[in-house]
């Protein structure tokens, strides 16, 4: 495997991992997103049951307003009407407040609870305490109106409540309470509109759930909340708000005491009606939308995942290309293009910034004699192993490249002609000492070289620089080869002194 190969296949596990990670990544933040969404819709239904047990308590404040309007109404007539002494006086008085209230049932007691006056009228028991058996009647003779409890009407048998009121003063205080028929009282009316809710229900029911009024019109007898909705009575014996099951539907309760009196509004509603705004089917829009996303990730990931890896292994290539097409093939060494751009571009650098860049022109001797000797191929294993030789010699920016046969040119940037003599000369040592095995009758060759080293003078032509080189090597052959020759500054460009 080259190394190259090694590189792809090394970057392609370590981007399996990488892909694996970031679809790791997106999926728990989604989950994150799709847990946020859950509470925040939790929450939602949180606050719609809230904005529910809000509603049914202002209803109950409502309810209990209302019947204060009625009992202060009372209070009004009767002490302008029901103040007389004379039984008799006192007794056609109540009967017109009896009729203008339309009470099913009234009375009037004195301060200590007797009767004074009845509707319908009760002459045996007139005189007779009858707050001791009543709560709300006691209460209103110890001078606090109050609400009763649920009874049947003793005309109709339908459901009544009493509004008992203390009017007068000291000795002169006197109660009046009348009963009313609540179904037919503005109440059951706003019971059924306070019930805006589609499917919900309302009910007033007194201490021991006897229904005073509900949403639903009812007649006749007095009726028990569990005969009427038997889930929510259990329900509310229970607790005062919560979730129960009626008729295989989740409903929602809520319960609030009216006021002081002894009635409890109740208020259920299916949870579907409740949680319309963040149940709905625009409740599923942005659940929609984080599945959309997921979706989005798992196809678009890989995608651009792949993408960006064929990008990835087509710019390796590129590079790879590059660098084998800079490449000399015999010795693996740079070739002649690649290190005149080198040394172009170095030349500039020199020009810009004053630093000395040196050539060397290497050429093996009596080459010829090698390949007549022992042949062309083992004149090439020669090359190789001289390349390979000189290339351990290199510095990190030193560039050295096969010009062309045996010949070798050595790019020294940042070094004068004494340290360019004396990497050349390095080079020479190293091939000098060489013993290279050639064929298979255990023949060793043994090989040197000629260098000539040039170092620039401002502005100079590439051409020029190498063509100097070139021409210390000619006095490095002719003056007996295996040695190095510098050209030194000439007087003129164009005539190089070289020792
Ligand atoms: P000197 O340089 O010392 O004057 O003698 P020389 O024998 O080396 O002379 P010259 O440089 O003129 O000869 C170069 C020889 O190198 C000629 C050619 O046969 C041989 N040569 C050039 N390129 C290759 C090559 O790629 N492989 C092999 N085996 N031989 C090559
Ligand atoms: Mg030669
Ligand atoms: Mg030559």
């Amino acid at each position: 495997m080259s190394r190259g190969t090694r590189l792809l296949v090394g970057r392609t596990r370590r981007d399996t991992g990488l892909r694996f990670v970031a679809t790791l990544l997106a999926l728990s933040l989604i989950t994150a997103a799709a847990s946020l969404l859950h509470n925040a819709q939790a929450k939602s239904r949180e606050q719609l049951e809230q904005r529910q047990k809000d509603r049914v308590a202002l209803s109950a404040s409502f309810v209990d307003s209302y019947l204060d309007g009625i009992m202060d109404r009372e209070k009004a007539v009767a002490t302008r009407l029901l103040i007389a002494q004379d039984p008799q006086i006192l007794d056609a008085a109540f009967q017109e407040v009896v009729e203008a209230f339309g009470f099913t049932a009234a009375v009037v007691l004195d301060n200590r609870g007797a009767l004074l006056a009845s509707y319908p009228s009760s002459p045996s028991t007139l005189g007779k305490n009858i707050a001791a058996k009543d709560a709300h009647l006691r209460s209103a003779v110890g001078g606090r109106r109050a609400v009763s409890t649920i009874v049947p009407s003793a005309v109709t048998g339908e459901p009544v409540a009493g509004l008992a009121v203390p009017f007068g003063s000291g000795e002169g205080r006197r109660v009046i309470s009348g009963a009313y028929n609540i179904n037919d009282t503005p109440l059951r009316e706003f019971l059924h509109n306070a019930s805006a809710l589609s499917g919900s229900a309302s009910f007033l029911v007194d201490t021991s759930l006897n229904v005073v009024a509900s949403s639903t019109p009812t007649q006749g007898a007095v009726r028990k909340l569990s005969s009427e909705d038997a889930p929510l009575a259990e329900a509310l014996a229970q607790r005062a708000s919560g979730h129960y099951r009626a008729a295989k539907r989740q409903r929602f309760f809520v319960s609030a005491q009216v006021g002081r009196t002894p009635w409890t509004l109740v208020t259920s509603v299916p949870r579907t009606t409740l949680y319309a705004p963040v149940s709905g089917a625009s409740r599923l829009v942005p659940w929609f939308i984080i599945g959309l996303l997921g979706l989005a990730v798992m196809i678009a990931g890989p995608l651009a995942a792949g993408l960006i890896e064929s990008r990835r292994r087509l710019r390796i290539s590129h590079q790879q290309l590059q660098h084998i097409a800079s490449l000399d093939e015999l010795t693996g060494l740079f070739n002649r293009r690649y290190v005149r751009e080198q040394l172009s571009a170095h030349l500039a650098g020199s020009r810009r910034h004053g630093y000395p860049v040196s050539v060397a022109v290497l050429d093996l001797d009596h080459f010829k004699r090698i390949n007549d000797t022992f042949g062309h191929s083992a004149g090439d294993t020669v090359l190789s192993d001289v390349a390979r030789a000189m290339a351990a010699q290199l510095r990190a920016e030193d560039v050295l490249c096969r010009w062309g046969g045996e010949e070798f040119l050595l790019l020294l940037p940042h070094l004068d002609a004494d340290g360019a003599d004396r990497a050349a000369d390095r080079m020479r040592a190293a091939v000098e000492q060489l013993a290279i095995p050639v064929g298979t009758g255990g023949d060793i060759i043994h090989v040197t070289l000629s260098a000539g080293v040039s170092t620039n003078r401002p502005d100079e032509h590439p051409d020029a620089l190498i063509h100097r080189a070139d021409l210390a090597l000619y006095v490095a052959k002719t003056s007996g080869r295996n040695r190095v020759k510098r050209a030194e500054f000439g007087i003129r460009p164009s005539d190089p002194i070289v020792s």
